[in-house]
């Protein structure tokens, strides 16, 4: 038969459980929240850089235009330059020509450098997709893996907590709600064992007579329980509790 001190510490180490599996699953959910936030990020700066290199397909179009509006213009020049029959109106025909060329060569020149930077725009954004491939490959699988970890650690806390329940009813409700207080104001730790003369939560030594009266309190059989008179702690005795809660 299970006495009081037994159904406290089995309580115990259930709640302890329970709290650390609460913590672990707190983890895992703010790491798929992360997951998802780094994915929303990596989204972003491609689609940033495929913007950006819209705008430069598009410098890029309209200096093609200018250019080629540049050359008819040359060209249109030319064919009137062969109708000139008169030396002074030839030459500056001809030196609007040459400053006709220079033009063009500036646009042909900028033309190119935004050809180049397409080039590294591109470059990059297939780089960024490429990445955005292969993160959105790694973070499914992640996703999977922390939603399954979530699923038995879920599961598991249930089962944990049907087991309370029935812990619960074996327990004096009196007792059970003072246990409560304790966990929560002493960091989870409500029961705690006697070794060598000193209660081990606190870890301050505790009056010789007050461990003989535990001592053979608990050999007895009795119900009534000790409290540790520095840090209030339920303190028992090793040996009486059940085999499996020894230390
Ligand atoms: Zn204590």
């Amino acid at each position: 038969m299970a006495t009081q001190i037994d159904v406290l510490a089995a309580l115990q180490e259930l709640d302890q459980g329970l709290s650390r599996k609460e913590q672990l699953l707190q983890d895992l959910r703010q790491h798929v929240t992360a997951i998802g936030s780094e994915m929303a990020k990596t989204e972003q700066e491609a689609e940033a850089q495929s913007q950006k290199l819209q705008e430069l397909e598009a410098q890029h179009r309209e200096s093609e235009g200018r250019l080629k509006l540049e050359e008819d213009k040359i060209k249109e020049k030319r064919v009137r330059l062969n109708r000139i029959r008169n030396e002074r109106e030839m030459l500056a025909a001809q030196r609007e020509i040459e400053l006709m060329r220079e033009e063009k060569g500036k646009l042909e020149e900028g033309t190119l450098l935004l050809l180049e930077q397409m080039e590294q725009e591109n470059e990059g954004l297939s780089q960024s997709r490429t990445r955005l491939n292969e993160l959105q490959v790694q973070h499914r699988q992640e996703v999977e893996r922390t939603d399954s970890q979530i699923t038995g650690l879920e599961a598991e806390s249930r089962r944990q907590r049907e087991e309370r329940t029935g812990l619960i009813g074996a327990l004096d409700p009196t007792l059970q709600s003072r246990y409560e207080r304790i966990f929560a104001k002493c960091g989870g730790l409500a029961v705690v064992q006697i070794q060598q003369g000193a209660c081990q939560g606190c870890h301050m030594r505790l009056p010789p007579q007050l461990c003989n009266q535990i001592q053979s309190s608990q050999l007895q059989q009795s119900e009534k329980i000790y409290y540790c008179p520095h840090c209030t702690r339920i303190i028992y005795w090793p040996q009486a509790a059940g085999e499996e809660h020894q230390a």
